[in-house]
């Protein structure tokens, strides 16, 4: 068994690792690196190359370049069709963004739904003599972790994390016996706050917001983290004046549409039925006038429907502006919580406003990775990827402390396995 990383090597992004197993080439993700002015893709493959690619999950690390492979119409593809429902949003979403980089149009986008090959959870297939099977990676609704078996067996974890949230119920450990784990490393040295205890620290903060008739602004990712924040809220008994908006809303009615994907659907269901979608301008308005939550992309407020309710309460001191997600140093909302400044229509604001972070994340954390890699027996070879680079050595040392052979591989280095 050979592996080619092509991407995903020491950063975070552009997952592309090319598989020699069983006689077949299998490709695991094809992504881009969103970066400015912009994207980076992997390193090159040719379609005639590729026996079988396989998304893990929808967003654009994993999948921005993945229409490539519907310009010559063979090769399959294979992911879970929930990923194919939202990556078909994102890819449409990229076009109309980046349109102008990228090497495939709308028709391709529009190929990959149509004739993508849907595998589920617990299933396995066959490409040539290698046999793979997908399981749950707990990161957003429909994304997977790949077992390819063949001479030896191989575990790519994708993104993935470990513990139960309000939408998913976590990735299923690894086999203990497997011969090699590519996993991911993006947060191996950040420990993450406990979820139920970051919920409570929300949840509290933006009642104390509500009880001074307050709007709360939760700038969210559209995908997954806007629906578990609606679940959190609901969960706690928050229903005054909870809206969401934008692309956020799009992605809520594909996860009420498969219910399959989402654990604990009751509770999405009903805090869908309380919530207000914004789905016009005048909702817009007046959502942002009275007090309540809005759920509103973009996470990092480099855009979306977020900015326009920053702008109506960025002078307002009742307020909250409540991030919910890492933020990427240089991204408006790592400034704004630096700074407490954003620009708006080419002026710098200052924020009055309340303005706070609370690190929910779809991946594991340091103490999560760490037990992962525990699960495993002495001597596996271990592949740490996703992860800036300090990042992935940390990882790979904590594994080679355990008797692994870990290895942080080099961008297009091979790789016996
Ligand atoms: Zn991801």
């Amino acid at each position: 068994m050979e592996v080619r990383f092509l991407g995903a090597a020491q950063e975070v992004g552009r997952a592309a690792i090319l598989v020699k197993a069983g006689g077949a080439r299998i490709l695991l993700d094809y992504g881009v690196q969103l970066a400015e002015p912009e994207p980076l893709f992997p390193g090159h493959v040719a379609a005639k190359d590729v026996d079988a690619v396989i998304l893990t999950h929808a967003h654009l690390d994993h999948t921005g370049a993945a229409p490539l492979f519907m310009l010559d119409g063979g090769t399959p593809i294979y992911a879970s069709e929930m990923t194919y429902q939202v990556a078909d949003l994102l890819l449409r979403d990229f076009l109309k963004l980046s349109g102008y980089y990228l090497p495939f149009e709308v028709l391709e986008v529009e190929e990959l739904l149509r004739r993508g090959r849907r595998v589920d959870y617990g299933e396995t297939i066959r490409v040539k003599d290698a046999e793979i099977t997908f399981l749950d990676a707990g990161h957003i609704p429909g994304s997977m972790q790949v077992l390819i078996n063949a001479d030896k067996t191989i575990l790519y974890t994708g993104d993935f994390t470990t513990i139960r949230t309000r939408l998913l119920k976590g990735a299923e450990p690894p086999p203990r016996d497997v011969d090699a784990v590519i996993m991911e490393s993006t947060y191996a040295l950040e420990e993450h706050t406990e979820r139920r205890t970051l919920e409570k620290m929300f949840v509290s903060a933006v009642k104390e917001v509500l009880d001074q008739d307050g709007l709360v602004l939760v700038p969210a990712f559209a995908v997954s983290r806007a629906q578990e924040i609606l679940c959190v809220l609901e969960a706690h008994g928050v229903r005054r004046g909870v809206s969401i908006d934008g692309m956020a809303v799009k992605i809520l009615d594909l996860y009420l549409e498969n219910s399959r994907y989402v654990d604990g659907y009751q509770l999405l269901y009903s805090a869908a039925k309380h919530a207000t979608r914004i789905t016009d301008r005048r909702k817009r308005r007046r959502a942002a006038e009275r007090p309540g939550v809005v759920i509103a992309p973009a996470g990092m407020l480099k855009g979306g429907p977020a900015l326009y309710y920053l702008e109506r309460i960025a002078d307002n001191e009742r307020a909250g502006v409540f991030l919910v997600s890492f933020q990427i140093p240089g991204s408006p909302g790592a400034r704004l919580l630096e700074e407490r400044r954003f620009v708006h229509g080419g002026v710098d604001v200052r924020v009055k406003a309340r303005v706070e972070q609370f690190k929910f994340s779809a991946h594991a954390g340091r103490r999560e990775l760490r037990e992962f890699v525990k699960m495993l027996e002495p001597g596996r070879k271990v592949f740490v990827v996703h992860g800036e680079p300090e990042a992935c050595r940390d990882l790979a040392d904590y594994a080679a402390g355990l008797g692994h052979e870990a290895v942080v591989p080099e961008r297009g280095g091979d790789y016996v396995v």
